[in-house]
């Protein structure tokens, strides 16, 4: 499952094809949305940008596509008249004189007016985006703090997707173990210093996931990896995110995992202790 960072890269390569010029041809496969194929064409694309795990495609006439690429939705960005190689159904294409990009099995695709996005029954609901919105540590100490969300454990909030929208299992696990908290921990229960590093780390590793493409580790660990012979990504991106009963770099103590809501969290027990 693609996290705030992958969307983002999907999103940017999108961009790069569309945004700024005229398509030539825009195709829906739901009948129900033939109607805006002739006021999408023609038009000029302002910007593709994404909210949590959806993407907003927006046109010059203030009309804009929202896709939500569920489990198995996948884009493609193709040269010319180029057709992607793949078995997957066809949703929505969207050509220019240069690229096409292609959404393949997606269900969930709607055209919105922009003001309508506000009010949209997922949209109104998601968090800030830390990628694209970018909120400050303020903000996010703010949230953690709030009524709302302060007696929520923190491993289940990270993934709450109207508290922040972008993060997901691997992002969650390697934010609490860099901001040394236990994953049951709740905000309630930490300092404030605690709560600035949660802040700190969500926002910084969530953008350094987005510029290596999921490398989490500091560069100084994954160039001391490295050397040690560990070249293959899988072997040098994460400190504790699928590494359960390996060795934490820190502190050398035994990763574990806990389960909770079908998903795993992994942590180092002695870095990210329960007080008490
Ligand atoms: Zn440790």
């Amino acid at each position: 499952m693609p996290e705030g960072p992958e969307i983002r890269l999907a999103a940017d390569s999108i961009a790069k094809a569309l945004v700024s010029k005229k398509t030539t041809e825009v195709f829906f496969t739901y009948p129900h949305l033939k109607k805006f194929e002739k006021k999408l064409t023609g038009k000029k694309v302002v910007s593709v940008e994404p909210r949590g795990k959806a993407i907003l495609t927006t046109f010059d006439n203030d009309l804009v596509i929202y896709s939500h690429n569920q489990l198995y939705g996948r884009w493609y960005v193709v040269t010319g008249d180029e057709l992607p190689d793949t078995h997957r159904q066809l949703r929505l294409a969207i050509r220019n004189r240069g690229y096409s990009a292609f959404l393949y099995s997606a269900s969930d695709i709607e055209v919105l007016k922009a003001n309508q996005l506000l009010k949209h029954k997922f949209l109104s609901k998601l968090g800030p985006d830390l990628l694209s919105q970018k909120p400050g540590v303020g903000e996010l100490l703010e949230r953690l703090e709030s009524a709302k969300y302060r007696n929520r454990q923190l491993g289940n909030l990270l993934l709450d997707q109207g508290f922040v929208a972008g993060l997901g299992n691997y992002l969650r696990a390697e934010i609490l173990f860099r901001s040394r908290l236990h994953p049951r921990l709740r905000a309630v229960d930490c300092c404030r210093g605690d709560l600035e590093r949660l802040a700190t780390e969500m926002i910084r590793l969530t953008r350094r996931s987005y510029k290596t493409r999921g490398v989490i580790n500091p560069p100084s660990l994954v160039r001391s990896l490295k050397a040690q012979g560990k070249t293959d990504k899988e072997q040098y991106r994460f400190s504790v995110y699928a590494r359960e009963g390996e060795h934490c770099y820190i502190c050398n103590d035994r990763i574990e995992r806990i389960d909770s809501g079908g998903r795993h969290i992994y942590f180092c027990p002695n870095c990210q202790s329960l007080p008490g």
